[in-house]
Order: structure tokens, then sequence, then C-alpha cells
């Protein structure tokens, strides 16, 4: 029997229908977390009654490359036993373990030799998403040592696909950072690098910052994310500025994208009503190709709803999607991206290259920490922080961005004059994205003028 029965389903035993929709994900990382905090709690409940016996405990991390760095670098910490050590599961969906070391046999009296440390096994999947399934393993193998150990002995093709991130990797590569400094080891907590002497800051390419401890190169975006956002900046030049006059921006930009790139006529969608509607309006803003593969995809049914809007992935067997708008059209921009997030998968792989760089050695946190004004987010929604203009663009399920594509694209296309609603209407949200985010405005812009391979 599946241990993890006894505490709760996991997330294959979930119904569909979990009483309200869009939640099934939520569910699923509940019960992972909730499974591993029961785990753990009945293991420090046997370490307890064995305190005698143990000498101290050493955190065990799972040697693979959805490990975030939070939890890697921390692997193969010993703690004496009286030592504080972090509560685990440290964050949703947390692996860490503590294996307490013992007594030796010698000391409890017995002449037998003590039992070597034995192999720890490792796995590397493909990079992406996890999902509720689990990406190809493209390597396994066992290695006798900690996460650093592992991470010192893979290639550096090997290397980038961990959770380490390309700065903290370069820094450790040259000497400049070891392992063990980049976690507390009271808290568990990820130092930021600024806290460890270094100036950060997303600039790009390549650009050197010094202070007076020390010097950082700062990863600059890859080379493809580079190439948008110069596309992005050169259409940028010929269009009016969206700070001085959104309306004109808007009207030239999607002239310009008629012109260039061809504009759906809009989507085929499965229902009609006011919500139809909508998302039909909203898809005429997007390339024809785009929309096309939406098309092509499965039947998309629309329903108007003032209280929430949301678009239903995955999960569901087939290919009919469920989505809910308002009347407010830059949401309806919003949620079909989503939808296109889902049928375009190098447009997706394009933002979450975008987004891995921004979040470069960054660890989960939990929105509802990070905005406490906000009160609508659920305790397991997590983001990494990209330096984005509000932390809900870098919000994560698993190691995938959801949100970034459609804020960003609901940013620069939602404009709508006749708008009831203010952000829509004003060009708000066109005009804090420009003034806040030049990069990702231009990556965004560059994303719709370029020609994707569908
Ligand atoms: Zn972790
Ligand atoms: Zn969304």
């Amino acid at each position: 029997m599946d241990p993890g029965a006894f505490f709760m389903p996991t997330s294959d035993e979930i119904p569909e229908d979990v009483g309200f929709i869009g939640t099934r994900r939520d569910v699923s990382m509940l019960a992972r977390t909730y499974i591993q905090s029961a785990n753990v709690g009945a293991q420090e409940a046997v370490f307890k009654q064995n305190e005698d016996v143990i000498r101290g405990y050493t955190r065990l991390e799972t040697l693979d490359n959805r490990t975030c760095p939070q939890c890697a670098f921390a692997d193969g910490l010993y703690y004496t036993k009286d030592e504080k050590r972090p509560a685990l599961p440290i964050h949703p969906c947390c692996r860490g373990l503590y294996i307490p070391k013992t007594v030796s046999f010698r000391e409890l009296g017995l002449d037998i030799d003590e039992l070597e440390d034995v192999a720890r096994p490792w796995t590397l999947r493909e990079d992406g998403p996890i999902g509720e399934g689990g990406k190809p393993i493209i390597g396994v193998g066992r290695i006798n040592g900690t996460f650093e150990d592992w991470w010192n002995s893979l290639s550096d093709e090997d290397k980038a696909r961990t959770g380490i991130g390309a700065t903290r990797s370069a820094l450790l590569q040259e000497g400049k950072l070891q392992w063990r400094d980049m976690v507390d080891k009271r808290t568990g907590r990820l130092i930021p690098l600024e806290e460890l002497g270094f100036e950060t800051k997303y600039g790009w390419p390549w650009k050197k910052f010094s202070t007076s401890r020390n010097t950082a190169i700062i990863m600059g975006p890859p080379q493809d994310v580079i190439d948008i956002v110069n596309t992005g900046k050169s259409i940028l030049k010929g269009l009016p500025s969206p700070a001085d006059d959104p309306r004109a921006f808007h009207d030239t930009l999607m002239q310009r994208l008629a012109e260039e790139v061809g504009l759906s006529k809009g989507a085929k969608l499965g229902s009609t009503g006011l919500g139809a509607d909508m998302v039909f309006l909203a898809s005429q803003r997007f390339p024809a190709a785009w929309v096309k593969r939406s098309d092509e995809f499965g039947p998309l049914y629309v329903e108007f709803s003032r209280e929430r809007s949301y678009y239903l992935t995955g999960y569901i067997m087939g290919s009919e999607r469920w989505m809910s708008v308002d009347s407010d059209l830059s949401t309806s921009v919003h949620e079909f991206s989503h939808r296109l997030d889902e049928v375009c998968p190098s447009l997706q792989r394009q933002f979450q290259r975008f987004h891995e760089y921004r979040c470069d050695g960054k660890s989960l946190e939990s929105l509802l920490a990070a905005v406490s004004t906000v009160e609508d987010y659920k305790p397991t929604e997590m983001f990494r922080d990209g330096g984005y203009i509000d932390p809900y663009f870098g919000k994560q399920e698993g190691k995938k961005a959801t949100e970034l594509m459609p804020m960003a694209f609901q940013s620069i296309l939602g404009y709508n004059e006749h708008s009831k609603s203010e952000k829509t209407n004003t060009g708000a949200l066109l005009i804090e994205l420009f003034t806040g985010d030049n990069e990702l405005f231009s990556f965004t812009l560059g994303s719709l003028f370029k020609k994707w391979s569908m």
C-alpha cells in the first residue's frame, strides 16, 4: 500500500470534481506537501524517543534537477542533537529529510564494524515543468557524497540543468563563493547574493558590478532572449510612446502587426454569449498563426462571470477546454494568453527562458507573504522574484512560470479606450510595464513579430 494513502489521497486519487474548478493542481501540491509533513512529523517523533542513541542529524535532499537551490545548498548540513535545525518541509513540495547519526555499535558495547555509507542515487530529467506525471529521465547513477559532490561531478551542460542558477554556478566555479556560504544553517534560508557582498542588478548583457568586497559577473540573458529583446526595441522606436499616448501606441501597433505578421480574424469558439464575444475580440489582437494553433487544438468554451476568470488546462482528458472571462477586454487578452501558452509550446518555452534568466539562483517564495496587502492569494501560491513590476508576474506552478506570458500580453495588448475598467481604458497596465520593465516590454513586443516555428 502506498504509505501516502494513509494520510490523504495523492493527486492521482483526487477526483476531477473537487467542488470548485481550477484547483486540481493546488490540491495536488497540498497533498504532496501534507504527506511530506506527516512523514517528517512521524520521523521526528521516532527520533525523540531514541534521543539517547542519536548524536546528530544530517540534512538529506534528493539528488536531481528538481531540487531548488535553497535545498540543494543545504544538503549534507550536519546538526548536533541540541543544535537548532530548520523545520522540514521548508516549502511546498519540499522533499528534504533529516537522517539521524547514531552512536557507534562499539559505544553500545557491540563488537561490530560500522556500516559503510551507502551510495546515493541521482537522476537527471529533461528540462521543463514536471506536471503531475514527470519528465523523461536522461541520466541516472550513484554517488557516495553530497549534492555538492554530485554537482561537481556533472558536465557543464548537466550542471546548468540543476536548480543552482547561472550566476551562483559561475561564482562557485570561480571560487568566489563556497557551497556552504549560500544557506543560513540555522534557518535554512537561501542567502541573497546582495547579503553575500555582491551587487546584483538585472542588466544585460554580461555587465560587471563591483563592490568593496567582491565582484560578481551578473549573467545576462541568453542570446535567443537578447535577439527578441532587440527586435522589440527596434519595433518600439517606430511606435508612438506608450507613456505619452497609449491609444496611438495601440492603434499603430495593431496596424503594424496586421501588415507585417498578420492578425487573427478571431478564434474559433465552442460557445456563444458575452464571454465568447469578449474572447473573440481579444483573439483578434494576436498573430493569426498563433490563433490558428488554438483553433486546431480543440474546442474552446467560454463562460461569462463577474466573479472570476480562468483558463482550465492540462489535467482534463482530451482537448476540450473551458475558460471564463469578465467584461473587461484586457481580462480576455490575459485568459486567451493562457490558451496560447498551452497550444504554442515554442512561444511558451521562450517566456520560460526569459523567466529563468531573470530568476537566476532565486528560490520559490510565498506570494501571500510577499504581497501582504492582497489577501486573495492561497498559501500554496508561490513565485520567484525576477525583478518584475509585480511579484505575480513571477508566479510559478512547479518549475513553470504560468503568469508571465499572460501578464505581459495583457499589459501590451489589453488597451481599450471603451472599457469600463480604469486600468484598461487609461492604458495604466501598458504604461506601468513600459516604464517599469523595459526589457520585458521589449521582449514581449519582439515575440509578437518573431517568426515562430509552431
Ligand atoms: Zn526546496
Ligand atoms: Zn492568469
